[in-house]
């Protein structure tokens, strides 16, 4: 028998990569999304993708009554949910700014609301989508998992509550297993060209607006600062494609029925920094397509540089991620340029 996993927030960018991924080891993942941020046609595609029946629910994580029905409804069929990976949230740090309690909401209650009913059913495993973004200004790099956390924005911050609260959870003695997944930056899609990241509006972030350039629904590329202490000036990140992150999900969840640990923290990144110049120029390459660039100042807020040490995630979760920066930029070209306007092609 499969084992099924509860994936909120499933219909979203990393959750649909991480369905096909799941799909792929042998799991049966039932979907909570209410589709804030994403469309129903992602999880068609997920089908056609993997071959399998996807089962969703539309609904909201902070509706306890839903997730009571949902819980309920499978474990009386014979499949009780084993774990639930949740990414469902809000994820843009402007708007977190602006609209704090909001993300408090969603992100901290709505995962306090998925707590409890979980609590009700017995359902005793959990994986969480935390950030790189909880550590805030490094003190020193690369960031480890003991990294002191300092976020320096409202969502930042929903993702470090979320951590606490995982950790206070899991301490009761009643064998719960909280794993916290601390992403660096996941860009790039699916190889097939049918899945990526659909941001609505214009895109916070730099893979997205970069891609969105090429196809000319963007004119150019504003780079915030060209003055940190990085070789180009740039600002350095860790990218990482988002199939690898997805399969990191795999092994998370693997991990949580194995270990000991009530709670623990991975960062899920490959180690290595790249400026915004230098991604600008491998998205080039592997494109053809050349990008306008102007460079503004920095983005408030912003820190210089940030990369992982992914040692611990090798480690105790056996992964590391295998994908070049060339094939993200290859993937999400062919995914950008096959869906110029997203899902809603
Ligand atoms: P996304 O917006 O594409 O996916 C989130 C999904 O959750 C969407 O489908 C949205 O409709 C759904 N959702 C939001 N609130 C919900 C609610 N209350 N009830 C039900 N569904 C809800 O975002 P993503 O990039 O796939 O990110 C997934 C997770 O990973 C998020 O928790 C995000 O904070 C975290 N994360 C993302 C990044 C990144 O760079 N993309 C980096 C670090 C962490
Ligand atoms: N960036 C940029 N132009 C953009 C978006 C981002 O120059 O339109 C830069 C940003 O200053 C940072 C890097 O690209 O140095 C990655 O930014 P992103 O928002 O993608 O990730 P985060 O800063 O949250 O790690």
């Amino acid at each position: 028998m499969d084992k099924t996993l509860l994936v909120t927030g499933g219909a979203g960018y990393i959750g649909s990569h991480t369905l096909l991924a799941l799909i792929a080891a042998g799991y049966r993942p039932v979907v909570l999304d209410n589709f804030s941020n994403s469309v129903p046609e992602v999880l068609r595609r997920v089908e056609q993708l993997s071959g399998a029946q996807v089962e969703f629910v539309e609904g909201d994580i902070r509706d306890a009554g839903l997730l009571d029905r949902l819980f309920q409804q499978k474990a009386a069929s014979g499949n009780p949910v084993q774990c639930v990976v949740h990414f469902a949230a809000l994820k843009a740090v402007g708007e977190s700014v602006a609209n704090p309690l909001a993300y408090y909401d969603n992100n901290v209650g709505g995962t306090t609301t998925l707590l409890q009913a979980m609590d009700r059913a017995q359902v005793r495993h959990f994986v969480f989508s935390s950030s790189a973004t909880v550590y805030g200004e490094p003190v020193a790099l690369p960031y480890t998992e003991q990294h002191r956390i300092a976020p320096t924005n409202p969502y930042g911050w929903t993702k470090a509550m979320v951590e606490q609260v995982l950790r206070d959870w899991a301490a009761t003695g009643e064998q719960r297993r909280a794993v916290a997944l601390r992403y660096f930056n996941p860009i790039g899609a699916h190889a097939s060209g049918r899945l990526g990241e659909a941001p609505q509006g214009i895109p916070n972030n730099l893979f997205p607006f970069i891609t969105q350039v090429a196809v000319g629904k963007r004119e150019r590329l504003m780079v915030f600062g060209d003055d940190y202490e990085t070789a180009d000036g740039t600002g350095v990140r860790d990218y990482l494609h988002v199939e690898d992150l997805a399969d990191g999900h795999v092994r998370a969840v693997e991990y949580a029925g194995r270990t000991e640990a009530p709670f623990a923290a991975f960062n899920l990144g490959t180690g290595k920094g790249t400026s915004v110049l230098q991604l600008v120029r491998a998205f080039e390459q592997a494109s053809g397509v050349a990008i306008a660039c102007t460079v503004l100042a920095r983005r408030p807020g912003d820190i210089a540089s940030a990369w992982a040490d992914p040692a611990l995630a090798y480690r105790e979760l056996g992964w590391k991620a295998e994908r070049s920066i060339e094939q993200m930029c290859a993937d999400g070209w062919r995914w950008q340029s096959q869906n110029p306007d997203g899902y809603s092609n």
